[in-house]
């Protein structure tokens, strides 16, 4: 329908674009007129622009040239010098004048045109580029649920295995033909502490990702870590480890986190006790050691177990890495997040002779930072 349209207009265009230049021409050569009537012909040229190509334009251009000059001759042949002349002269520059400015005028029109085309493109461009920021931001928030789904799940399972083993031990004294209720009652004692033990974990997870730092409290390191292994004491014993645990000089103090800080120990005592699990060959024994490096408070985790591939070392840290079968490869990384917000360090190595260390510093507190200097 539209290209109809549009050439009827064009037929049209030529139409009254060929009726008054032969009308031009006729009054031209037909009257006496002391005027350029010649100079009519820009009108021509100005309906010529609105449809014409530039060499269509031209063309017309030329015509409007000729026509004057036939009409000069056809009219003045006797007399072809003078005033008529230069009327005719006229008449031409007022032509060229008015094809130029036309052509000029189409140019710009382009060249506004394409500009205006290349606007809509950015602005298409710029769209499509806000659409993809969405996806983005929605899979980036996606890896963030992710991860705190998974590490929900990676912290609570522990304290949820005491839970269970508690529970079980509870039943058991209990079941026995003369029930022990004393003992019992330390086992149901146990599940409701790694119960409450849970939902702080699960609320300390919470805060993490907030980055919020509401529970800082001034700390014993040592004692951080005797908390945390009194309440893996049954694992070590189940792994058959020996736990060597040891503070040189005085125990450092930090400010932190004691729940986060107790997640750090145990992620990496649980890393040990499993790393260490098909080393049958040697006793198992697990190092803790707390010492202070300058103004540092450092904690070091070390096992006798396969030992770390050095192509691994780097990756240790990266959410969701792990060489484990039934491993989340989480552990690590909420390590890293933990003691970073708490302004520290963490790193691995591993032993010539087998085994990994996994060791983290923590600015310690200023009094201490003294006392030791
Ligand atoms: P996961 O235990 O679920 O694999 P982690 O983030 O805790 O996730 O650990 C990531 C990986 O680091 C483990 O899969 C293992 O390859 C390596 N790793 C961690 N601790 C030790 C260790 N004590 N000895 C050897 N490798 C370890």
């Amino acid at each position: 329908m539209n290209v109809m349209l549009g050439s009827l207009r064009f037929r049209l265009t030529c139409l009254g674009l060929w009726v008054t230049a032969l009308s031009i021409f006729f009054v031209d050569i037909l009257t006496e007129l002391d005027i350029a009537v010649a100079v009519l012909y820009v009108l021509v040229i100005m309906i010529a622009m609105g449809t014409c190509s530039p060499r269509g334009l031209l063309r017309v251009a030329v015509m409007c040239g000729a026509m004057t000059v036939i009409g000069f001759f056809a009219s003045h042949l006797d007399h072809p010098l003078g005033t008529a002349l230069a009327r005719c002269l006229i008449s031409l520059t007022a032509i060229g004048i008015a094809t130029w400015l036309a052509l000029k005028n189409r140019r710009i029109s382009d060249e506004l045109k394409e500009q205006l085309s290349l606007l809509a493109h950015t602005h298409d461009v710029e769209a499509k580029l806000h659409r993809a920021q969405i996806e983005l931001a929605h899979i980036s928030r996606n890896t963030t649920m992710g991860e705190l789904a998974a590490s929900i799940a990676h912290e609570v399972n522990q304290p949820l295995a005491a839970i269970t083993s508690s529970a079980e031990a509870a039943n058991r004294w209990l079941d026995r033909p003369v029930p022990d209720l004393a003992e019992a009652r330390c086992a149901i004692g146990r599940a409701a502490s790694n119960a409450r033990r849970a939902s702080e974990v699960v609320s300390r997870i919470r805060d993490l990702t907030r980055k919020s730092d509401s529970h800082y409290d001034d700390l014993d390191l040592e004692s951080v870590v005797t908390d945390s292994l009194a309440l893996l004491d049954r694992e070590i014993q189940s792994h058959q480890v020996q736990l060597l645990c040891k503070v040189d000089g005085l125990s450092p103090r930090v400010s932190g986190d004691r729940i986060q800080l107790q997640q750090v120990v145990i992620n990496l005592i649980m890393n040990s006790l499993q790393a260490m699990l098909g080393r049958n060959d040697l006793p198992r024994e697990l190092h803790v050691r707390i010492h202070a490096k300058e103004s540092l408070a450092v904690v070091e985790v070390r096992d006798n177990g396969p030992g770390i591939d050095q192509t691994h070392l780097a990756l240790l840290f990266d959410a969701f890495f792990t060489t484990k079968e039934d491993g989340m490869g989480i552990g690590l990384s909420i390590c890293r997040s933990i003691i970073e917000l708490h302004g520290g360090r963490i790193w691995a190595d591993s032993q010539p002779d087998g085994g990994a260390t996994f060791s983290f510093s923590l600015p310690a507190s200023t009094t201490d930072t003294q006392r030791w200097t």
